[in-house]
């Protein structure tokens, strides 16, 4: 088990600017979850003769030539991410039901949607982007674990706190951080899911924005 993590002050300083809120908590991270991302880098690692080598949760080391199927370095991996976030974060698809799912549920829950984007620039256009699909909720970019981040914004909160994301890293993180939160392991590619096993703290693993509204609604 990691320790927590604390929040770093550039999304504490983005938290504190939210409205003041006692009310129930959904945090719902972005890529993989709300808009999708594992079928737009695929078709750019395929613009570029390089594959997924298997369907394990991770990028880095998973990443290799399509010729004779070597492993880019972690370097190699993190440029290549950069460029594809800058060329293709403002045109990602929405996740089909997140739009509905989510607009059902800001009606009983606050929303805030939690993501990781290398050097957080890319924020404004990926809020447009929400907006324009009918997901308008906060947006806080964050990098690294997320746990630091979800316990700030769950802190004076006394209703429950759902946190949604596909990573496998945050979640460990998440409940490290706040053990108590409702954690929802979002992961829209079916081939990615089906290749993972959720672990014991993983409440639910979908890929279904239906069922994961049924979840939460369920929830007392
Ligand atoms: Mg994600």
């Amino acid at each position: 088990m990691p320790e927590p993590t604390p929040v770093l002050p550039e999304v504490l300083a983005q938290i504190a600017s939210l409205p003041a809120s006692g009310n129930r908590l959904i945090v719902c991270d972005v890529d993989e979850v709300v808009l999708h991302l594992i079928r737009h880098l695929e078709t750019y690692l395929h613009e570029r003769d390089l594959v997924f080598l298997n369907h394990e949760y991770r990028l880095t080391g998973n990443i290799g030539r399509r010729d004779d199927l070597s492993v880019l370095s972690a370097d190699h991996v993190r440029k290549h991410l950069l460029d594809f976030f800058d060329a293709i974060s403002h045109a990602q698809d929405l996740v089909h039901g997140a739009d509905i799912a989510l607009n059902n549920l800001s009606e009983n829950w606050d929303i805030v949607l939690l993501t990781n984007l290398p050097g957080g620039h890319n924020k404004p256009t990926r809020e447009k982007l929400l907006g324009s699909l009918g997901v308008p909720y906060p947006v806080v970019t964050n990098s690294g674990p997320k746990g630091g981040a979800v316990a700030a914004l769950a802190a004076n909160r006394k209703g429950p706190v759902v946190f949604i994301d596909d990573s496998p890293t945050n979640h460990t993180s998440v409940q490290a951080s706040l053990p108590s939160s409702v954690q929802i392991q979002f992961i829209a590619d079916q081939r990615f899911r089906q290749a993972t096993a959720p672990e014991d703290h993983i409440d639910l693993l979908t890929g279904d924005w239906q069922e994961t509204a049924d979840f939460i609604s369920a929830i007392v």
